[in-house]
């Protein structure tokens, strides 16, 4: 479903991806875990071609999603992404965020992309705060919009950046609700987060990176109890 094939990435003289090798099948979720600057945003944004690699290939099927010619707006139709720092428009409502990508880039009539956003918001659990603008919600439910923003493309495979880790432990719940909810219906989903119960809950497989190499991988039970490496088993005892 989504190929990831030798892929490198410098800043500079810094080379942050140094040959990511990741395969992920149709309906599994895969956590990324891994030290602050280990290169979990940047291969997540490689994916959505918020960021051109150097090096490497990166599939979804047959879309070759780092070719030169591909265009990124196709990529980010068919792999959605939802960071940590909520980006709605401040001066739209929570329905109109959800409805600008659907008019302006799928092209659907109004009444159309109306009745999509809607059901999408309902879909997060939002259908009472359509009309509600951004300043208005609290941070959970922003997130929430942002999700239902990204399911509206009726994207293939889902990112997802640390969506939870500004949020307070509560708001975090509604939202690792909604993303539980994405598990069960079979997204394909990448996520990069902090929050171990989710990993435990509903990772296919945990994949550890340092230093911009995948250092090790595997199903969460496997990974938390019976690490290979040295650096994964330091890893999971400095956060739990
Ligand atoms: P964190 O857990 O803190 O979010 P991360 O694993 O997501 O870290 P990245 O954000 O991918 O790490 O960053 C990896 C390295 O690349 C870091 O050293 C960072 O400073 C560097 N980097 C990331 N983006 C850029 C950029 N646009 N320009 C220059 N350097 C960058
Ligand atoms: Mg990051």
């Amino acid at each position: 479903m989504l190929r990831i094939d030798d892929l490198y990435k410098s800043y500079g003289d810094e080379e942050v991806l140094k040959g990511i090798d990741l395969e992920i099948d149709r309906g599994d979720v895969e956590v990324l875990v891994g030290p602050s600057g280990s290169g979990k945003s940047t291969l997540l944004r490689c994916c959505n071609r918020l960021t051109e690699v150097d090096s490497g290939d990166i599939y979804l099927g047959d879309l070759e999603v780092t070719a030169p010619d591909t265009d990124p707006d196709e990529v980010r139709q068919q792999i959605g992404m939802v960071f940590q720092d909520i980006n709605l428009f401040a001066h739209l409502t929570a329905r109109k965020n959800v409805t600008l990508g659907l008019r302006k880039v799928k092209g659907l009539p109004k009444a159309e992309a109306r009745q999509r956003a809607d059901a999408e918001l309902e879909r997060v659990g939002l259908a009472d705060q359509a009309d509600s603008y951004p300043a208005q919600l609290s941070g959970g439910q922003k997130q929430r919009v942002g999700i239902a923003r990204a399911l509206a493309m009726d994207p293939k495979v889902m990112l997802f950046d640390e969506p939870t880790s500004a949020l307070d432990p509560e708001l975090s719940n509604e939202v690792l609700e909604v993303m539980r909810g994405l598990v069960a219906e079979g997204m394909t989903m990448v996520v990069v987060t902090h929050e171990m119960r989710f990993a435990r809950g509903g990772a296919t497989n945990i994949s550890f990176l340092a230093d911009g190499q995948l250092v090790e991988r595997g199903p969460p039970e496997r990974l938390f109890e019976n690490p290979t490496h040295d650096r994964t088993a330091e890893f999971f005892e400095s956060i739990r």
